[in-house]
């Protein structure tokens, strides 16, 4: 076995042991965040079983999307967006993680191709208050949520959130269980959403503990990524 694929199923193992001990009995779906990844490195992936891949810049994952043309990959895009880049965004990717603004969301809607399904969206919210990170603020979170709901070629799935890195345990927890909160409180409101994006390399074990449904993994299964 290849080590991609080792690691693959460490993660698998891990995932489903998280899964089985969570109190919400979720379904948990691994994205393979292939950021910095080259091609081959992702077919390699491919053929040890993975299908969704998460890539957080849109010039480097069109280039690969390209040279694994052949493939059925089910591509998300999970990165910071620009608006004059929503119309590829929205013609090559199933599924977008990182909504955070109503224009965005607006024009990703306009942008999404009529032979395509909705585009599958989460909204970023932000329980940090960093200023630097993006991602709406719970407070606005309602009123975002019931505007992209009106919008016919988006479909709203969930939340995503990328709370503030901390080795310490209790503060991851506590920052998944503010995520959680913020979801229950939609639902609460009658939106119907199924999508928990949380928990990366460092802490998805304990994101599964509050609910997450899909974990964004790097560095644990690619190995440490080279800066850019
Ligand atoms: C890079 C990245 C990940 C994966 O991070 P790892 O720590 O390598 O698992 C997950 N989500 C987002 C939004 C990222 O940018």
């Amino acid at each position: 076995m290849t080590t991609i694929s080792n690691r693959l199923q460490g993660i698998l193992a891990t995932i489903q042991s998280a899964q089985a001990a969570s109190q919400y009995q979720q379904q948990v779906k691994l994205l393979a965040v292939s950021k910095a990844q080259s091609s081959s490195v992702i077919r390699a992936a491919f053929q040890a079983g993975q299908r969704l891949f998460g890539e957080n810049y849109l010039q480097e994952a069109l280039e690969k999307q390209a040279e694994l043309a052949d493939l059925p990959i089910e591509w998300h895009f999970i990165g910071p967006i620009q608006s004059n880049k929503t119309q590829p965004i929205a013609q090559h990717f199933a599924w977008v993680h990182s909504v955070d603004r109503l224009k965005i969301a607006q024009r990703l809607n306009e942008a999404r191709p009529a032979d395509l399904a909705p585009l599958q969206v989460c909204i970023q919210v932000n329980i940090s208050h960093e200023e630097s990170k993006g991602g709406v603020a719970p407070i606005e979170l309602e009123a975002l949520a019931q505007s992209i709901t009106a919008l016919p070629r988006l479909k709203l799935r969930g939340l995503m959130a990328i709370p503030a890195p901390t080795d310490d345990i209790n503060q991851q927890l506590a920052q998944f269980k503010q995520v959680r909160q913020c979801y229950d409180a939609l639902l609460a409101k009658g939106f119907a959403l199924d999508t928990l994006s949380m928990g990366m390399s460092d802490d998805y074990p304990i994101a599964i503990t509050q609910g997450a449904t899909i974990v964004r993994i790097g560095s644990a299964l690619f190995g440490a990524r080279t800066k850019k």
